[in-house]
This record gives C-alpha cells, structure tokens and sequence, in this order.
C-alpha cells in the first residue's frame, strides 16, 4: 500500500466547493477524490475533468445513482434514465464507477424492492458495457433497508453480480458490511467478486445518527487494520477512500480533517 491508492470522498469535507476540494487535496498529497453528483453541477463534467488532470487526482467512484423507489415515482424509466446518465458524467470525468446504491424499499416488499434492483441493474448494465464504466453496487447497513438502501449483505451484492454480469462491481464501505457475518469469506475472495473501491471510515460507539454519525477509521467498533489486511492478501490493489458522513467531522476545519485521514492511512500502511 502506498499513498497512489488513497482518495477522500469529499462528503468528508462538505463545505468545500468541488473546486475548492480538488485543489485542496491535491495540495495537500491526496492521490483521489471521490465526487458527488451534485457537487460536479458546481463545475460541470469537462471543467471537472480539466481540473483532474491538471491536479493529476484521480477519481475512484462517482457518487451516485439507484435511489430506484423514489425515481420510480417519478416515472417508469426514470431509475434507469438516471443510472444510465450518472454512467455517462462518469465517462466524461474519467471515473471507472458510479456508485450504486439500490435505494429503500418504498411501498415495495423487501422481496419485491430487491428484485426491482436486480431489473434495473441488469438494464443499465448493456449501457454500462458500452461506455465502459462499471456499476459499483454498495450494499447499505440493514438499518437502512426501509429508505435508503434494501440490498444489504455482501453475498446479496455478489449474487447480483454473478446474475448480471462483471460490470456490477462491488463497493465494500466499512460502515455497512463490518458486521456482516460473510464479511471475512468476501475480503478474502475480495479480487474474484469485482471489488471496485474501499470507503473507510468507522462505526462510533454509541452511533447517535443513522447517517450523519460516523467514525474516523481507528475510533470506533470496527477492525480496520483486519479489513485492510484482508483486502490485500486476497490480492485487492484498488482505492481505499475516506468516507467520514459525520456532522462532528463536517464542523472541523477541513485542512485538519485531510491531515488526520492521511496520518490514519500512512498508520495502516505501516500496520498491514
Ligand atoms: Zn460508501
């Protein structure tokens, strides 16, 4: 491991402007960025695109799309629209994944809202193929099944991927799978089963906020180090990218905030 792997999704420093943020990192010696949709309207996909490589940062995933209950209300193709345009800014901004992340489960049965991912999934995916970036399916913490994410274990992420095809990519965030009981089965076959990027961050004790209250990797209940270790053993070489949601973390100045996640991950680098 070495620092060309690491990124900070900038949901970890959110009062930075994307501009502000890719100038920051790259002077600060951050090797990625992980953008959000929003956020990239700020500049738009070329003037971003010209921003990534005069800094040289790259991009390990593109932040998000699924969200499928609520675009279904919106319209019957509008889940699909949606992924597949999220595919197409990520082509344009030389990112290799959007992030998908399935979205709750409405009105649906969990049943019934796991199998709608699957169709959209597998539709966006021909479009995927062509463009050449690949769909990073980011199970979400059960707690999250009824709004903001029904696909929810490791082996379900991978099932979809076996099903549809390798351009569902798997992204691991340590936020939503540190408590899978297949957790070690997967890191350890982490290569075979399409891992597209790492989001690390870490599980507060007590957490106070379903979202908004994660830990700094190494502060909270999860075993970093044991993570990290697996990954690379099984052979894993992509990003691990720092994804602190956290109100506490949002209200530090963000110079700091970069400072600690790059002592964080020089640590691990020296620990695995
Ligand atoms: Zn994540």
């Amino acid at each position: 491991m070495d620092r060309s792997r690491l990124a900070i999704n900038q949901i970890t420093t959110p009062s930075w402007s994307l501009k502000d943020a890719i100038d920051n990192y790259a002077k600060l010696d951050i090797a990625g960025i992980g953008i959000w949709r929003d956020k990239l309207t700020e500049l738009g996909t070329a003037k971003t695109r010209q921003m990534l490589d005069a800094t040289g940062l790259f991009v390990p995933s593109l932040c998000k799309t699924g969200d499928i209950a609520k675009l279904d209300i919106i319209g019957k193709n509008a889940a699909l629209d949606d992924c597949r345009k999220a595919i197409d800014e990520a082509a344009e901004i030389g990112a290799p994944v959007v992030v998908f992340v399935g979205g709750g489960c409405g009105t649906r049965s969990l049943t019934d809202a796991r199998k709608r991912v699957g169709e959209v999934l597998s539709q966006a995916s021909e479009h995927a193929r062509t463009v050449g970036v690949d769909i990073g399916l980011e199970p979400f913490h059960p707690m999250h099944a009824a709004e903001r994410g029904c696909i929810n274990t490791l082996s379900q992420a991978c099932e979809l991927r076996q099903e549809i095809g390798n351009e569902v990519a798997v992204i691991l965030d340590v936020f939503h799978c540190w408590w899978d009981p297949a957790l070690t089965s997967h890191l350890e076959k982490a290569t075979q089963l399409g891992v597209a990027s790492a989001h690390l961050c870490d599980w507060r004790v007590p957490t106070r906020d379903p979202v908004m209250d994660r830990a700094m990797p190494g502060d909270g209940a999860a075993d970093i180090s044991g993570f990290i270790r697996q990954l690379e053993v099984s052979g894993y070489n992509g990003p691990y990218e720092f994804e602190i949601f956290s109100a506490d973390w949002a209200a530090r100045d963000p110079i700091e905030v970069v400072h600690i996640c790059l002592e964080r991950y020089d640590r691990y680098c020296q620990e695995v």
